[in-house]
């Protein structure tokens, strides 16, 4: 072959392999969610209609990592008359879902950057916060008069010269509901006349509360997330119902939502041991309890507890990778032994009966009547 034809060849060939990395590409990409995202806050309600739900919130390294759960799961609430398609990051899906409209009080379903945060105490006594932070004063209101130029926006009162509006939320109210929040990135890029306006995550009264478009908790729990938020981890809200966030999990690389319990604490233990720096203080400690000398040993087993979680299923390398029963289902190409017909007399099962006695062969039995989501939602015999 002469040079200039392998040349050619080499060519073909650079391009053909670039050709499939930028496809590959294309094909990650399809999620709505933004790379640089590394903090979520994910709220699941059961249908349209409910207005109370769950939050959790996950952590990721880099776009590439699992998302990873942090903290407890926290009760809220949202509308009183439930969820709707809202204005975000994700496109907005015309079929036959509710669409949120300014007064519907629904909240917005989708995809929100959260980029600020706002509370009744002056910045210099907020401590160590994360992101931007607004005052909140008797003159700060949010305007939902949908024939305001500031509609959809915040507005110091006393300084704008034309007061155009007749409607709008004065934040300084008189309860708690304000006192901390964060401010949802709904319908602000562009702005469009009537499609909802001035969404909030903030304070509840109560669990029998309700709210006309926000998402409210326990002002514990709304503390808590103030403070872990992080403008440099670029937060996103996701706001689904159950079938929503099953539908759209797999081409928005949704985090997994099964909970461990033992898992999360013992994730949460390194966590804290980590920020502590008690690796040092263990080998001081040393000197005086012998117990600490194997200190390094006890952080990796509990870093092995962390990975015992099954983030996904059997098929696509959930749980420990040495798991016999992962390898078998990946052999057999099912998501886990529920889909095998031989799981009620399978002997690769039965090193659970000493800890579970038969508890596993009827949890597989109510995966195998009921599905995956409605089990994990459901009873269980562990
Ligand atoms: S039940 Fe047994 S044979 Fe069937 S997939 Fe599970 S481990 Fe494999």
């Amino acid at each position: 072959m002469s040079f200039p034809v392998i040349k050619k060849s080499l060519f073909y060939l650079i391009a053909i392999l670039l050709n499939y990395s930028l496809c590959w590409c294309q094909i990650k990409n399809t999620s709505p969610i933004p790379s640089s995202s590394r903090q979520m806050i994910l709220v699941i309600t059961n249908s349209f209609k409910a207005s109370n739900g769950f939050l959790f919130r996950f952590e990721r390294d880099n776009a590439n990592a699992d998302w990873e759960k942090s903290g407890d799961k926290i009760p809220v609430i949202v509308g009183k008359n439930g969820l709707a398609w809202g204005i975000g990051l994700h496109k907005l899906y015309t079929t036959n879902t509710p669409i949120k409209r300014e007064g519907d009080r629904k909240s917005p379903a989708g995809i929100f950057t959260l980029s600020s945060v706002f509370g009744y105490s002056p910045v210099e006594k907020m401590g160590s916060l994360k992101i931007p932070y607004i005052h909140v004063t008797d003159i700060l209101e949010c305007i939902d008069d949908v024939n305001s130029k500031y509609y959809n926006s915040f507005v110091n009162r006393g300084k704008v010269e034309n007061v155009d509006w007749h409607s709008s939320e004065k934040m300084l109210l008189s309860g708690i509901w304000y006192e901390l929040g964060v401010v949802v990135d709904h319908n602000k890029n562009p702005i469009k006349k009537g499609a909802g306006s001035c969404i909030f995550l903030h304070n509840w009264a109560g669990s029998a509360d309700s709210t006309s478009g926000c998402t409210a908790m326990a002002p514990s729990d709304m503390k808590d997330i103030i403070y872990w938020l992080d403008a440099s981890k670029n937060p996103i809200l996701v706001q689904l119902t159950r079938q929503l966030f099953i539908n759209y999990k797999k081409s928005w690389e949704l985090p997994e939502l099964r909970e461990g319990k033992i898992a999360d604490q013992a994730r949460d233990l390194r966590k804290t041991l980590r920020e502590a720096k008690f690796s040092k203080a263990s080998q001081g400690l040393s000197k005086f309890f012998k117990e600490f000398k194997n200190y390094e040993i006890c952080y990796k087993v509990l870093g092995a507890m962390v990975k015992l979680r099954c983030n996904r299923v059997c098929k696509d390398s959930g749980g420990p990778p040495f798991c016999k029963i992962r390898k078998c289902c990946q052999k057999k190409g099912i998501d886990g032994c529920w889909e095998c017909d031989e799981y009620e007399t399978c002997e690769k099962l039965d090193f659970l009966k000493p800890i579970h006695e038969d508890a596993h062969i009827k949890n597989l039995r109510q995966i195998r009547k009921l599905g995956t989501e409605a089990f994990i939602n459901g009873k269980r015999y562990w």
